[in-house]
């Protein structure tokens, strides 16, 4: 079992990464971003109270996501999990690792997907063009105004957990900027050695 978190910007391409080793790796993808979409897109109670955060681009509180975290943990998942989107905070980070114990789980490594903030923003654009052209809808945080705030709420609370996981010993820079192969090729390199 390998336990790993992608740690990055918006729109460095962690979920892509992510779905890559969950088809060829076997593991078990948990994107707080996904679960929080669905709830959006339920309905829910809690679907309801996230939206409009979410809309701004902006986090949400750290017991919902926490809360959400601590529940899809009582599965199994013997290829490992990958944490994607999530921890965002120093808080989250912390309970991660308190539920990652209280299982005997370990964290194996951060991978940290390094990429450049002035391609990301033109990649986005790009992206939402691209989306429109084939009639798609855009996501609402994907527009160019939602997704800088995104990013800044990434700088804000985000990024100091790459100190904190350096500390710990588990920090591993990757370049997120080549092309989406040898990216994959990086990381499992790194999933190879843990
Ligand atoms: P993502 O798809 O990971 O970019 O997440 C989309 C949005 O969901 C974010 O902009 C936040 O509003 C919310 N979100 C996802 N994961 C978290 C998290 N770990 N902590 C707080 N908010 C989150």
């Amino acid at each position: 079992m390998v336990n790993i978190i992608l740690l990055g910007p918006p729109g460095a391409g962690k979920g892509t990464q992510a779905k890559r080793l969950v088809d060829e790796r076997h593991m078990v993808q948990l994107s707080t971003g996904d679960m929080l979409r669905e709830a959006k897109t339920s309905g829910t109670e809690m679907g309801k109270l996230v939206a409009a955060v979410m809309d701004r681009g902006e986090l949400v509180t750290d017991d919902i996501v926490i809360g959400l975290i601590a529940e899809k943990l009582t599965h199994p998942a013997p290829g490992g999990f990958i944490f994607d989107g999530f921890p965002r905070t120093l808080k989250q980070a912390d309970a991660l690792g308190d539920l990652l114990a209280a299982k005997g789980h370990i964290l194996d490594a951060v991978v940290e997907l390094v990429v450049d903030d002035a391609s990301l923003v033109s990649r986005i654009i790009k992206r939402a063009d691209e989306t429109k052209a084939a009639g798609r809808e855009v996501r609402k945080d994907d527009t160019p105004e939602v997704f800088v705030e995104r990013l800044r709420e990434y700088y804000k609370k985000t990024a100091p957990l790459i100190g904190y996981y350096y500390a710990k010993g588990a920090h591993v820079p990757i370049d997120g900027m080549a092309e989406m192969d040898a990216v994959a090729r990086s990381l499992a390199k790194v999933l190879d050695r843990t």
